[in-house]
């Protein structure tokens, strides 16, 4: 499979609408072509294929995948409990904290989350008496949730028309909070319609995202797939939350992890707007909208799949072994646009040592750290990591 990366400028107008804007004629930054369901668990064997172009929008500036796949995250059947991962649940806690002060929430409030999961940050609203209710398509968390935290959940789809029907029910938010949500819906618009309608006047929405500018510095082109529709700046967040009567009050980054973005949202003129809002504006206007940054992208994204090409070739021409780790949605974005999956094994980890397979490409590179360390066997055996992004190296 050849996929040409076509990197002039005027024609690659996309004709989709923008998921924001609704703006006709996407600029193309990387189409990548035809990618099996990222998600699905047989990365080499799935036959569905969804084509899988990155596009921005002049207008509001949101990079974005132009098609959808049936589900999303507020439709998903079965998630991984976010609990696992202790940082996760720390940076909640420290969210909540912070939420709890600044929006003097008590015995009185409501605190609700889009994603719910397995109630990793509501039981922190919990903890402090503050009510709380989860929303949550996928049973298998929501039931750890209940049965761990007795904290309930709804398992219906979040969009407007279920903000209205709980809040005829009653319902209304102190704080809503949607932490990687965005990134993974299709219907934008809806989502966010629905915050306004079950906010409180003064209440918040409280949203992280992936941040834009990381994905283009950072060429972590393999975080694109189908289960990560948009990629935002502030720019275009604003852009979203003011066509609903909502504004961005405040900005900041995850310390967790890199190239995220929370932001915090009210209704137009409910808080005043914090000096970060405008800081990031300032600086976003350097590149938000400058076509040279995601030309510079597409570029390095091609020399990339080259080098790596280049580097897996001459290894098998020399008669190397080469396997590949982690079978992730990440993973099979790069195996699909590089066009390389045909040509690789997927190992058990326990079969690393076994085997011994003199090379290994690294498709969790967001872990990479970790798995060198814990697959220092391997290595100290001879076994070398591929590992591709940002850059191509060995370790
Ligand atoms: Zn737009």
């Amino acid at each position: 499979m050849i996929i040409e990366i076509n990197t002039t400028d005027d024609a690659n107008q996309i004709a989709a609408p923008c998921r924001i804007c609704s703006r006709v004629g996407l600029n193309s930054i990387l189409p990548l072509g035809g990618s099996a369901e990222a998600q699905s668990a047989a990365v080499a064997t799935s036959d569905a294929r969804w084509s899988l172009d990155l596009a921005w929008c002049p207008s509001c500036s949101l990079a974005q995948i132009t098609e959808s796949i049936p589900t999303d995250i507020l439709t998903r059947e079965s998630a991984l409990p976010a609990s696992a991962m202790a940082g996760v649940v720390l940076q909640a806690k420290s969210v909540v904290e912070q939420v709890c002060e600044k929006l003097e929430l008590g015995p009185e409030s409501l605190a609700i989350e889009i994603a719910s999961n397995d109630g990793y940050l509501l039981q922190w609203y919990q903890q402090a008496k503050i009510p709380v209710l989860g929303i949550e398509a996928a049973q298998d968390v929501a039931w750890i949730a209940e049965s761990k935290h007795g904290i309930g959940s709804f398992p219906d789809r979040f969009g407007l028309e279920f903000a209205l029907q709980l809040k005829r029910e009653g319902h209304c938010a102190d704080v809503i909070h949607a932490n990687h949500v965005l990134g993974h819906v299709a219907d934008l618009n809806d989502v966010v319609a629905g915050f306004a309608a079950l906010l409180k006047p003064e209440g918040m929405a409280v949203v992280e995202v992936p941040y834009l500018k990381d994905l283009l510095d950072e060429a972590n082109f393999d975080t694109i797939n189908h289960d990560h529709l948009c990629f935002f700046s502030l720019s275009s967040l604003r852009q979203l939350f003011g066509q609903h009567g909502m504004e961005i009050v405040d900005v900041e980054r995850s310390t967790l992890s890199t190239g995220t973005m929370r932001v915090f949202a009210a209704k137009t003129g409910a808080w005043p707007v914090q000096s970060s809002v405008r800081d990031l504006m300032d600086q976003e206007a350097t590149w938000v909208r400058d076509s040279a940054q995601y030309l510079a992208f597409s570029n390095r994204i091609q020399s990339l799949r080259q080098e790596l090409g280049q580097l897996l070739q001459t290894l098998k021409s020399e008669g190397k072994r080469i396997a590949v780790y982690g079978g992730s949605a990440k993973g099979n974005t790069l195996l699909e646009s590089f066009g390389i999956g045909s040509h690789l094994k997927i190992y058990d980890p326990v079969q690393l040592v076994e085997d011994q397979p003199d090379y290994c490409l690294l498709l969790a590179t967001d872990g990479a750290a970790e798995i060198l360390s814990e697959q220092h066997r391997y290595r100290e055996m001879g076994g070398r990591f591929i590992i591709p992004t940002p850059t191509v190296r060995i370790a």
